[in-house]
């Protein structure tokens, strides 16, 4: 298995397949022109095959594609196949946004893929539609249920509360958990880039403990279910649930020493670490010809410059691109 400098095992890979999207979070995306990548600049998916066969060589075992939106990208049935049909590859996931799954979580868990992380704000039609700006409630719920009758489980649901529109919905949420096998994650806002989704991100900033009190204070204890170190996410379950609350704390308890992540951008660069701008292109080198073991040498060596952790505590994140630019 791969090691970077600090010791850590690095054996996970996280894919972008677009930097486009059919919402506009508001801690996201900005509204307006963005100059999205055009196609050819975008890894096709035998690029992408190439990419994930080169990291199971190196020990790379979980993966997982993001965007942008994945389930925007016309080829998508065709990426997760080809990746799936890799030996080696012990788990192909997906993060989406949902809206599409009504059509498409039977076609993509016959092509393979293992389950799917579902982002869902809040339960309530009006304030999920602040935080999205596009798109609806029914629309992810459909999507959420196509995704657990296709078989696509557990589901794991990512929410994102952010002070001043959505902190409300933390009790109505963990709440699914009682009746509803669900993971409930929460994810603490990261800033982002210097426009104003960041500083929505940074501004609208709730921490995990604060939510943690809201669910006890409405809900009852939380207990702490064991987790793997790599596991980014501190599970818990509320007195006699089906399902899991989990807290993702990048913020305010940074998890930066059990990182096991490399992350590909849409337009084919390593990106060395979410809240930093370090990458390393590797479509070029695909794109001149390279072979596996030149990959794997690229991958390898991105591995190796990984940083030891994020700056948000100094104040400094990405400059150069935003969360969808990269994929979470
Ligand atoms: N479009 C997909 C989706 O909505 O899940 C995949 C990409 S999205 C960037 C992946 C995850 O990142 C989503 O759960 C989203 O809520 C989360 N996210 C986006 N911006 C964020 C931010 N600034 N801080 C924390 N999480 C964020």
């Amino acid at each position: 298995m791969p090691r970077d400098r600090f010791g850590r095992e690095i054996d996970y890979l996280r894919i972008s397949l677009t930097d486009r999207c059919n919402l506009r979070c508001v801690y996201c995306m900005p509204l307006g022109d963005l100059g999205f990548l055009p196609g050819p600049e975008l890894l096709t998916p035998a690029e992408i095959e190439a990419v994930v066969r080169a990291a199971v060589a190196v020990g790379f075992r979980k993966f997982r594609l993001t965007g942008g939106e994945p389930t925007l990208r016309a080829d998508l049935l065709e990426v997760v196949a080809r990746i799936t049909a890799v030996p080696g590859v012990g788990e192909l996931a997906m993060t989406t946004n949902g809206i599409l799954l009504p059509k498409l979580a039977a076609p993509l868990a016959a092509a393979g893929l293992s389950r799917v992380n579902v982002h869902l704000d809040s339960l309530d039609p009006v304030r999920l539609a602040r935080v999205m700006r596009w798109g609806s409630l029914e629309a992810v719920w459909d999507g959420i249920a196509a995704a657990e009758d296709a078989g696509l489980v557990p589901i794991k649901l990512n929410t994102v509360i952010v002070r001043g529109y959505n902190e409300d919905d933390v009790v109505p949420l963990a709440a699914l958990t009682r009746e509803r096998d669900w993971h409930v994650r929460f994810i603490e806002t990261m800033p982002l880039g210097i426009e104003e989704p960041g500083r929505v991100a940074r501004d609208g900033l709730v921490t995990s403990a604060e939510l943690r009190a809201r669910i006890v204070a409405a809900l009852g204890p939380l207990t702490a279910l064991p987790s793997a170190a790599s596991d980014e996410s501190r599970n818990h379950r509320l007195d006699g649930a089906r399902g899991v609350v989990g807290f993702i704390s990048p913020v305010s308890e940074p998890y930066c020493g059990a990182c096991n992540r490399m992350r590909l951008t849409a337009d084919g660069r390593f990106h060395l670490c979410l809240l930093r701008d370090d990458e390393l292109d590797v479509r070029a080198a695909l794109r001149a010809g390279a072979d596996l073991d030149a990959v794997g040498a690229i991958l390898l060596r991105a591995v190796g410059d990984k940083p030891t952790g994020h700056a948000l505590h100094a104040g400094r994140s990405t400059e150069d691109r935003q969360m969808f630019q990269i994929g979470g």
